[in-house]
């Protein structure tokens, strides 16, 4: 079992933020070796067990109170909000700071060849996403009706596969969208990595680490600015 008086923060094992959590951490003058393929690192210096797991699962730990912080995409942690809420739980957590990193926005994209004027083409489509209750948010606000289809990967090829009209999904450069035959026609949300805390009691050395912790990230991210 792991030692509850150490703070606890989840991180993306691999992927697109990890190496930017990594430098943060670091930075933060936090030493681990994360070399080592192991769920659990701890740090050499400060009482800190970093977790690292898939991004996916890190709102859940963090809203679940299993961790204390957590670095993870706004997009998957609002996914998981609305999700959360759509099945009548109310979560919590606080955002402690929006991060320079992992900047994507989410958008809606069409073959190359189909019309689009506005949402309102999107009317009764079928449209594939990782991102159900995003999307779902944008379009009821849009008072347009769709069907989704939900895919946690290879949403690029829906269209193309014939299993949906159009794609919901992030975009960074909107080179993968080329590839795929389609263009991105309307954007959204807008992606950052945020740092969010637990909600609930937490002790003085566990809060004063975090306020610590909080003040070498100010300096660091304004330091890049
Ligand atoms: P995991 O194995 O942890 O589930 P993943 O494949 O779901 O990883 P990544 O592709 O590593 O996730 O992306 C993690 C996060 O990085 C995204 O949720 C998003 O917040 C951010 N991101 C930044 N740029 C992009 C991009 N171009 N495409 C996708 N995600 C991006
Ligand atoms: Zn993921």
């Amino acid at each position: 079992m792991l030692d509850k008086s150490r703070l606890r923060i989840a991180m993306q094992k691999s992927g697109r933020l990890s190496d930017e959590s990594q430098k943060l951490f670091a930075s933060c003058g936090i030493k681990i070796n994360l070399q080592q393929q192991r769920l659990i690192a701890f740090a050499e210096n400060m009482p800190i067990d970093i977790l690292r797991v898939r991004d996916d699962d890190i709102p859940g730990l963090v809203m679940d109170g299993v961790v204390d912080l957590g670095i993870i995409g706004e997009n998957v942690l609002e996914e998981e909000l609305l999700s959360r809420r759509a099945q009548g739980e109310d979560p919590r957590y606080t955002t402690l700071r929006r991060l320079d990193f992992g900047g994507c926005r989410l958008s809606i994209a069409m073959p190359l060849d189909a019309e689009y004027t506005g949402p309102q083409c999107l009317q009764n489509s079928r449209i594939a996403t990782s991102y159900p209750h995003l999307l779902k948010r944008y379009l009821d606000e849009q008072k347009v009706r769709f069907k989704s289809c939900l895919l946690n990967g290879s949403v690029e090829v829906a269209p193309r596969a014939g299993l949906a009209d159009a794609i919901c999904d992030l975009v960074s450069t909107g080179a993968t969208l080329e590839a795929n035959g389609l263009r991105e026609v309307d954007v959204i949300y807008r992606s950052k990595a945020t740092l969010i805390q637990r909600d609930g009691e937490i002790s003085d050395e566990k809060q004063e680490l975090i306020n610590k912790l909080l003040t070498r990230m100010q300096g660091v991210i304004q330091a890049r600015e």
